[in-house]
């Protein structure tokens, strides 16, 4: 086996069930991605659009899309026609904007409500505040080729794990609070990555968006 679908296998083999592996291919070349499509995996995640685009184009057609990236508007148009899920909504105009461009594509496009639960600064989401006043003015409502399917967050960078717990289980309380606002297709909470999953997934995570122990360290430069 290649070390690719060897890292799959041990990946998959630590994840409950009920639990969706994203794999994060931004960078990798589509060969690798063939490698793990040809293990199995069918989800995977990028975080540029035209480079999503591109493997979108050139790969096996029953792959699932993710961007996982922060969303520029005027990309959106882009992805409309094939992207699985939106994991990075992280501002009300770009449901507006996914809305407009899925309706265009005839589509009803799921999204995931990107929420800052970082104490860094630089991290891009809603807080508690907005996202209940999102709920409480009824607004989320007005876009109705947008489904919002969850939460996704990204924990600090940070070697304190009591950190990344705490961060990972506010998320957890967020989601379960505001749940039975959004209904029923309201069941996804993404977050988790390669050094951080497995707290992810005793905080309550179900969905987990790993790069870098299935296909190695990201070169930049390349
Ligand atoms: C790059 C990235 C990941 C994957 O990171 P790894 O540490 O390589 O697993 C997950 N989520 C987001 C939003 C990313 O940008």
């Amino acid at each position: 086996m290649s070390n690719i679908a060897n890292n799959l296998q041990s990946i998959l083999s630590e994840l409950p069930s009920d639990v969706t592996l994203v794999a994060v291919s931004k960078t990798k070349p589509s060969a690798d991605i063939q490698e793990a499509y040809d293990a199995g995996q069918r989800h995977f995640g990028e975080n540029k659009v035209q480079e999503m685009v591109d493997k979108w184009e050139a790969l096996p057609k029953d792959i699932h899309w993710h961007m996982i990236g922060h969303v520029q508007t005027n990309k959106i148009k882009h992805m409309a026609p094939f992207v699985h899920l939106i994991h990075g909504c992280d501002r009300e105009k770009v449901l507006k904007m996914v809305n407009k461009e899925a309706a265009k594509n005839d589509r009803t496009i799921d999204v995931l409500l990107q929420v800052h639960i970082a104490e860094e600064s630089s991290k891009f989401g809603f807080d508690e505040a907005e996202l209940l006043e999102l709920i409480e003015s009824g607004r989320w409502q007005e876009y109705p080729n947008v489904r919002i399917r969850g939460l996704m967050g990204m924990a600090t960078f940070t070697d304190d794990k009591g950190q990344i717990t705490r961060e990972f289980n506010t998320l957890k309380s967020l989601f379960d609070k505001i749940s039975k606002s959004f209904g029923e297709a309201f069941d996804t909470l993404s977050m988790g990555m390669s050094g951080d999953y497995s707290l992810a997934i005793d905080a309550g995570s179900n969905m987990v968006r790993v790069g870098s122990a299935i296909f190695g360290a990201r070169n930049y430069d390349a």
